[in-house]
């Protein structure tokens, strides 16, 4: 059985629900920012808190958990500014009481989902694992340090695991059944599409004189479910002993502006946006676009679904939002 922590949320319930399909599944989730209704009904799912020593315990000793995969995670740039200590207790104290449970009741694979916010401002253009990991706001320090942690864990405990760097995750399941939604919602696609769909008044361009062909900022947007089987993937490797301790990027190696990402919205609904240039907004790099070619050589992994799809699910979903 497969641990999935966080498996409530945006990223994580896309997982679960393809983890289902070969795995005996068991979420834990607080549903502070998760969706009950987001889980995949053949998962068991648990309500709590994983910085609850109590619950993981019960967790570890009623199944037979053979691998753990870690999404409960608060994720928002300038909100980890504003109030670190959140980002700290949960993002760092609480996911070394998981692993101290999980360690203590002989677990031993991990896979944890990281961000291209440890890059801080790269000095290059394409990121690959190699770049120095240097972040610049509370969020990545509390990415980074877990995998300072698991490096450690690894020498001294034999800790496996997998560590997935997430450039900006979008889009969403093909179905349409389940998709982002967050609140408030910070993310470009979803605040695009809810103005199309009349929901707010405009959309606000944070910055347009950043040093990028167009001045407004770069990004590697990867579809959701992408994301989802490089994970499915990743946990084959990790429980077949072919990997044991390893960073990878997950991103479409491809850049979108602000501006491109409007332009392409409008052309999947048809429909024009009303968009204002707004100022800068905090902590945010001009441009952040990865390298996957890693995990394409060692896993055979790549994003096979481009910005139109993404938007194109992603718009599915929001016309007919079901939480
Ligand atoms: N962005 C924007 N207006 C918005 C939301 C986001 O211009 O209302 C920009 C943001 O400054 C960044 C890009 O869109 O350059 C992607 O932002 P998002 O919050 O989706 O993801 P992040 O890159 O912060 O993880």
């Amino acid at each position: 059985m497969i641990l999935v922590v966080g498996g409530a949320g945006y990223i994580g319930s896309h997982l679960v629900k393809e983890l289902v399909e070969n795995e005996d599944v068991i979420v834990l989730d607080n549903l502070s920012t998760g969706h009950r209704e987001a889980v995949d009904s053949r998962a068991i799912f648990v309500e709590g808190d994983l910085g609850n020593e109590e619950v993981l315990q019960m967790i570890f000793k009623s199944y037979p958990i053979k691998a753990v995969m870690h999404f409960a995670a608060y994720s928002l740039v300038g909100e980890s500014v504003l109030d670190p200590l959140k980002y700290y207790e949960n993002n760092v104290a609480s996911t070394l009481k998981l692993l101290k449970v999980m360690l203590n009741n002989k677990v031993e694979n991990f896979i944890f989902s990281s961000t291209a916010a440890v890059y801080g401002i790269p000095a290059v253009e394409i990121i690959d694992e190699k770049t120095a990991a240097s972040p610049i706001n509370p969020y990545g320090h509390s990415k980074l340090l877990i995998e300072q942690m698991l490096a450690d864990f690894k020498a001294a405990y034999g800790l496996n695991y997998v560590i997935l760097r997430y450039f900006n995750a979008a889009g969403a399941h093909e179905s349409a059944k389940i998709g982002e939604s967050h609140h408030p919602e910070t993310h470009l696609i979803p605040i695009i599409l809810q103005q199309l769909l009349g929901q707010r008044e405009k959309v606000s361009i944070f910055g347009s004189d950043y040093e990028t062909p167009d001045g407004t900022c770069i990004r590697d947007y990867i579809h959701v479910n992408d994301l989802a089987s490089a994970h499915i993937l990743a946990l084959k490797a990790l429980l077949s002993k072919e990997k044991s301790a390893e960073v990878y990027n997950l991103g479409n190696g491809q850049g979108f502006s602000v501006k491109e990402v409007i332009e392409t919205c409008e052309k999947i609904t048809g429909l024009k946006v009303h968009a204002e240039i707004a100022d800068r907004r905090a902590g945010d790099p001009a441009r952040l676009v990865a390298s996957a070619q890693k995990i394409f050589s060692e896993l055979e992994w790549r994003a096979e679904r481009d910005l139109e799809q993404i938007i194109s699910d992603a718009w599915r979903w929001h016309q007919n939002q079901l939480y």
